[in-house]
């Protein structure tokens, strides 16, 4: 039986990144679809990513580089993280743009590209304050120096960096790590590179900070329809979420007053109610922490929250006295007609990023 059920709508991220699009009307859009594309699927998702116009597609692993060429995937693609242990030719053999942070990655690229004898197209990643990937500022020049020596394997395309506070609009990081950018641009292009592609900006960036937008944005999140922070209005910037996760009603009952509700009895009933019991626990994906008349629902548009403890495979709703909610009623975790994933995340102690790649890892046990 389906406890819960997962599905996308491909065409809102397709709308999405259309929206995206207009938000950056000088740049190009990479759609970022690592993670399975946050849990929406990957092949699906980056199809309908370049539908709405995306002409970059980014991934982290090169698993996943591959996996979009083997679906035929065949516009441009940049894949950014791994160690020197990349399996460089067959990525250079399928056209897929490469990161380098590190002279040790560079060297593999170019043994690999010198083999195959084919040039790989590098994007040079720069650590300009987020202490993650990237090459420090300061060990910059020898890295550019290396790929010059190496211009019969390489060709540097790109440059780019990653913000640390871009969903903190105003954060004065923000502004420091542009000008290490700015400052790296300019001693990559000192040496006569031509760089095709400058990139910066993340979802929140691409649509707060149109000053950053340089040549190519990186969105991921607002892909997927989830606002990485409020527009002025403290609307959505006219994103549409595409994850709807579902599960339906079970077991109705009538509980007197004063009855303990689920493990540890954390919950009692604070008069003559109606229980409702939804057979998707921890098990299924549901955050544990959760519990507790945090994880938000609606059944028919109405909202409950999950009374006492999520339990493995199961959970238990106080449904008011007047519920006219009925055994097989679908029970709406994210949708349209529901809460939305930000709900979710405030409710578990997260961000909506977790709760669609986890919701969205589920796709597999729980097919539509
Ligand atoms: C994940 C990621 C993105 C997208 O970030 P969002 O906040 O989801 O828009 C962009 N660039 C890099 C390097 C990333 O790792």
């Amino acid at each position: 039986m389906t406890r819960l059920s997962i599905t996308v709508d491909h065409g809102a991220i397709t709308r999405n990144v259309e929206r995206l699009q207009e938000h950056a009307p000088t740049a190009q859009v990479m759609a970022v679809v690592k993670a399975d594309a946050y849990g929406h699927g990957l092949v699906e998702s980056g199809a309908a990513a370049r539908e709405g116009g995306a002409t970059w597609l980014g991934v982290a692993q090169p698993d996943e580089a591959l996996a979009l060429r083997a679906a035929g995937d065949t516009g441009r693609l940049l894949c950014w993280l791994y160690g020197p242990e990349l399996p460089a030719r067959g990525l250079i053999r399928a056209g897929v743009d490469l990161s380098a942070s590190s002279l040790e990655v560079l060297d593999t690229i170019v043994a690999a590209a010198r083999m195959s004898g084919e040039v790989a197209r590098v994007h040079v990643a720069i650590d300009t304050g987020l202490s993650r990937e990237g090459v420090r500022p300061e060990a910059l020049p020898a890295l550019i120096d290396a790929a010059l020596a190496a211009d019969d394997a390489v060709v540097v395309v790109g440059a780019w960096s990653h913000l640390a506070w871009a969903d903190r609009p105003g954060d004065p990081t923000i502004d420091r790590q542009a000008a290490v950018f700015r400052d790296a641009l300019a001693v990559i292009e000192a040496r006569g590179i031509a760089l095709e592609v400058r990139h910066l900006a993340n979802s929140a960036a691409t649509l707060t900070r149109p000053d950053l937008h340089f040549d190519l944005v990186r969105p991921g999140i607002a892909v997927y329809g989830l606002p990485p922070v409020p527009d002025a209005d403290g609307g959505d910037w006219g994103l549409t979420p595409a994850m709807r996760v579902t599960a339906s009603l079970a077991l109705v009952k009538d509980v007197p007053a004063g009855e303990g509700v689920s493990y540890g009895h954390e919950y009692t009933t604070p008069r003559d109610t109606r229980l409702g019991l939804v057979t998707a626990g921890y098990s299924d994906g549901i955050f544990r922490s959760a519990g507790g008349g945090r994880g938000p629902v609606a059944i028919g548009g109405r909202r409950h929250v999950i009374a006492g403890r999520v339990c493995m495979d199961q959970v238990v709703l106080d449904l008011g006295p007047d519920a006219t909610e009925r055994p097989g009623d679908e029970v709406v975790l994210i949708g349209a007609d529901g809460p939305s994933a930000r709900e979710w995340a405030e409710a578990a102690g997260t961000i909506d990023y977790e709760i669609v790649c986890r919701f969205g890892g589920l796709k597999e046990k729980h097919p539509a």
